[in-house]
């Protein structure tokens, strides 16, 4: 269904148990501390902040980067656009220019086109912010080679570029790229522990020291100053050392049942496969909830994901014996 449904293994909760806390909110937390400067490092950045969800961390960037009335441009199916209960406009009191990217990408000649003339009566365009893996786009990657001339547009327009990389090392793991590029492209980076990388709880917000100052103010007055979250945080540094290799396996095993849902008559479109996203679109003969009321019945969790359209997400308590059993189900609904 999704991958924040992880619970924490007994390792990583062993390593919650014993981690040293303190009072966050006057930067006394050591592991908060430790998982902060680790995800800054990782990504050649000065300094990070820990985060209660990655809603707060990217509404925390757009607010760093944006003023009123400025405007922040993203694909249509962006999480900040979509998912996020339209807090970029209550938050920050900016506006969204959405292009119509590819698989929920978008290209540097796209930003471009959407960048807007300085008039009085049009918004500002301040910021533009891409998904990598992009959720809605089917879990689609980027490449540097995609970004890197994003980046310069960005400068050419001194627009800011920020990063809603929710499932970024879904995407790295495949590509094999570093994350120090990704910290020299972007002027922030949101990650997300909760999803793939399997911690209960947390994000983290990468930037410069002085972006990291603010939004700490930020995430205070939005209620996300967390006392002893070294718990929280010590999940997170679990998570970093031992769950980052092994998303491999969840997204061989959405590219497996991609394989096989290409194959079914009722099947009528498959978004391409490239991480651990799966999206497909089933016939009119049977109604989407119909459908998912079939899967649920032999213990297979999805999500509706528009009208013909249902998401998979594998994760790491999604193993080989229950993809065998999802293609079984699958062939048999067909
Ligand atoms: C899950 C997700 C987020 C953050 O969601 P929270 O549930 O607030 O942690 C942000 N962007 C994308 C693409 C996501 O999938």
């Amino acid at each position: 269904m999704s991958d924040t449904v992880t619970k924490p293994t007994s390792a990583m909760r062993e390593a919650m148990m014993n981690a040293e806390v303190g009072d966050d909110v006057f930067g006394e937390d050591p592991t908060v501390n430790a998982l902060e400067s680790k995800a800054a490092k990782m990504f050649g950045k000065e300094a990070a902040v820990f985060c209660p969800s990655g809603t707060m961390t990217n509404q925390i960037a757009i607010n760093l980067h944006t003023q009123k009335l400025d405007e922040v441009i993203c694909d249509h199916f962006s999480h900040i656009y979509l998912y996020e209960t339209g807090g970029y406009a209550a938050n920050s009191g900016v506006a969204i220019n959405l292009i119509e990217g590819r698989y929920g990408k978008i290209t540097a000649d796209q930003v471009e086109a959407a960048v807007k003339s300085e008039f009085d009566w049009l918004p500002h365009s301040a910021l533009v912010v891409l998904e990598n893996t992009a959720n809605k786009g089917g879990g689609s990657i980027y490449r540097l080679k995609e970004l890197k001339p994003i980046r310069k547009i960005c400068q050419k327009y001194e627009m800011k570029l920020h990063l809603d990389g929710a499932r970024l090392f879904n995407g790295l793991v495949e590509t094999k790229e570093s994350t120090k590029d990704y910290g020299s492209l972007f002027d922030t980076i949101s990650i997300c522990l909760s999803k793939g990388l399997g911690a209960p709880v947390g994000s983290l917000l990468i930037g410069s020291r002085q972006e990291i100052l603010k939004a700490r103010r930020f995430r205070k007055v939005m209620g996300g100053g967390m006392r002893q979250a070294g718990f929280l945080a010590a999940a997170g540094i679990y998570a970093l050392d031992h769950h980052v290799e092994r998303l491999t396996i969840d997204n061989q095993h959405a590219k497996i049942l991609g394989e096989v849902l290409e194959e079914m008559p009722y099947v009528t479109e498959v978004k391409p496969v490239e991480s651990n996203i799966l999206i497909f679109d089933i016939d009119q003969k049977r109604s989407v909830p119909e459908f998912l009321k079939l899967l649920d019945a032999q213990g297979i969790k999805a999500v509706q994901f528009g009208p013909n359209s249902i998401r998979f997400v594998t994760h790491m308590e999604v193993n080989e014996m229950m993809i065998a059993r999802t293609i079984d189900t699958l062939k048999k609904l067909g």
